[in-house]
């Protein structure tokens, strides 16, 4: 089976798909592994360590059977493709809605690993996940190049040093990370996640759990937040308001899956934090659930720094490589015959029915074609 790795046009982007121990493990299945030339560049990573690896260098994948791409192509290139060939990316069929439309006028089979239901065998190959871990300890290290002051407590002759009081809004696999990270710096830090089961996970890295009692939450059957009524969120921000104050460094990373991302912290609740404090906003592509952040800046807000970079994983481009690398290996790997060394679109199976959008021409995921419809 020939198997095409493009580069990502992203002109931002850091990480790279698969790194050349990926395309070996590829290539010890049984593939025919192309790769587009340059495709490690911002790694570093030569043309010739793929080939080494056992990759063909080639400037596009007009005949490949599957192709392999980060974020998904922009719609005129998909005509490039060959009729019936699968596409595996990152896309957001949410917001790509032309992206989506065009892979099934081109009778493409589309996967967005955005897509991967939350069960144990997926997790091995959750993109989302992996990438929001790294973002997580990234973003405790933009709030301690941005803030004035040091995490740790310290004891010197010359007095004592408090530690920096670290806020973190949303206690999922960046939250978490996060406060484990902030810890391991040394800071004070208080969590808050609407979801009654993030509180004892909160407790096992080693922050204090905010309380607001909002009654019934709950959660999707996939394990994302559900949306919070008008009421449970005035409640919600009345309580953050005061931990926000308190705070030297506020993360937030709250998000409700195919929504705009919550907005939690408000002007108002800005203008109570301390000159020199530090608020990171991972949601900040999501739509923010920061009222000043800004996609792709750092705000200063009556001295309140507002960091809004997105996909905080560039920022630690090799470890973020790896981890995709592993991803994507192990996604083809599920559902590759080895007799026959081909990947198989194996419908029968819930993780494709998941992340598969189009097939034969059509919008074949539910969930996509639901949204598309409310949409047209
Ligand atoms: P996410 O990125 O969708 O959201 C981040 C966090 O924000 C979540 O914990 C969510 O509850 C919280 N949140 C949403 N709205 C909020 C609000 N208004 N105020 C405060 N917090 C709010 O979530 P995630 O990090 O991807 O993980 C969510 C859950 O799914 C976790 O329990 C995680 O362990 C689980 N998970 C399972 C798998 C798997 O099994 N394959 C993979 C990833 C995550």
């Amino acid at each position: 089976m020939r198997l095409f790795i493009a580069k990502d046009k992203t002109r931002q982007e850091t990480r790279v798909l698969i790194l050349p121990p990926g395309v070996g493990k590829l290539v010890s299945l049984g593939a025919t592994v192309e790769i587009e030339a340059g495709l490690g560049k911002a790694l570093a990573i030569d043309d010739a360590q793929y080939e080494q690896a056992g990759a063909r260098i080639s400037s596009d994948g007009a005949d490949a059977e599957l192709v392999l791409q980060f974020t998904g192509p922009a719609p005129e290139d998909i005509r490039l493709l060959a009729d019936g060939a699968i596409h595996v990316s990152h896309m957001d069929p949410f917001t790509d809605r032309d992206v989506v439309k065009a892979f099934a006028a081109a009778k493409v089979s589309s996967i967005s690993l955005k897509m991967l239901p939350r069960t144990t065998i997926a997790q091995k190959m959750d993109v989302l996940s992996s990438q929001a871990n790294l973002a997580g300890y990234a973003a405790v290290i933009q709030a301690a190049e941005h803030q004035r002051k040091i995490f740790p407590m310290m004891m010197t002759p010359a007095g004592t040093i408090a530690p920096a009081r670290v806020f973190v809004i949303g206690a999922g696999v960046a939250g978490l990370q996060a406060i484990a990270t902030a810890k391991r710096l040394g800071a004070r830090v208080d969590a808050f996640d609407v979801r009654q089961e993030a509180q004892e996970q909160i407790l096992s890295v080693g922050a204090r759990p905010l309380k607001v009692d909002l009654e019934e939450t709950g959660q999707t059957k996939d394990g994302y937040a559900k949306k919070l009524t008008d009421e449970q969120l005035e409640k919600q921000r009345q309580a953050m308001a005061q931990q926000c104050a308190k705070s030297d460094v506020v993360i937030t990373t709250a998000r409700v899956m195919g929504r705009q991302a919550p907005l939690i912290v408000t002007n108002a609740m800005l203008d109570g934090m301390q000159p020199g404090s530090v608020v990171v906003d991972l949601a900040v592509e999501a739509g923010g659930n920061v009222e000043a952040s800004k996609l792709g800046k750092v705000v200063d807000r009556k001295g309140v720094k507002i960091v809004g970079l997105p996909e905080l994983s560039r920022q630690v481009p090799l470890p973020a490589s790896e981890m995709l690398t592993s991803n994507l290996c192990n996604f083809i790997e599920h559902f590759w015959n080895k007799d026959d060394k081909r990947f198989v679109l194996n419908q029968e199976d819930e993780i494709m029915r998941g992340c598969l959008i189009t097939h034969q021409g059509d919008i074949v995921n539910e969930t996509i074609k639901a949204k598309l419809a409310e949409g047209a």
